[in-house]
């Protein structure tokens, strides 16, 4: 749904195959450089590159920290769920 909205969208211009390698962010613009010697100037700069972002030191401080949480899952046919699981749906 937003691939379709950003190749719609005539204000968006979506680049793939871009690696974020730095980033100067200052009060008015931020500007990030590419792998491949690219740059690009911005009024806004949104951090979406995941977990081991290279992104994050630049808008913030904090290091990240492990919640400790760990969730297992699977996955069982439909027949074998029973009336209780059913319910929590
Ligand atoms: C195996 C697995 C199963 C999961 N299952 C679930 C689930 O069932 N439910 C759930 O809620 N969550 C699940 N998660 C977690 C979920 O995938 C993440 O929480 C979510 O994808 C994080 O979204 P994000 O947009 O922050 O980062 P991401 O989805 O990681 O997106 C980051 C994007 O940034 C790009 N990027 C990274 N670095 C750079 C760079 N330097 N320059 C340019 N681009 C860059 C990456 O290529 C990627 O496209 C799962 C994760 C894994 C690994």
């Amino acid at each position: 749904m937003l691939l379709a909205h950003c190749r719609a969208h005539p204000l968006i211009t979506l680049e793939s195959s871009r690696t974020v390698v730095s980033a100067a962010v200052g009060p008015k613009q931020a500007t990030v450089t590419c792998a491949d010697g690219s740059t690009y100037a911005t009024h806004a700069l949104v951090a979406a590159d995941g977990l081991h972002s290279v992104l994050r030191p630049y808008v913030v401080d904090d290091p990240v920290t492990c919640s400790g949480y760990a969730a297992y899952r699977g996955t069982i046919p439909m027949e074998e769920v029973t009336h209780a699981s059913a319910e929590t749906r």
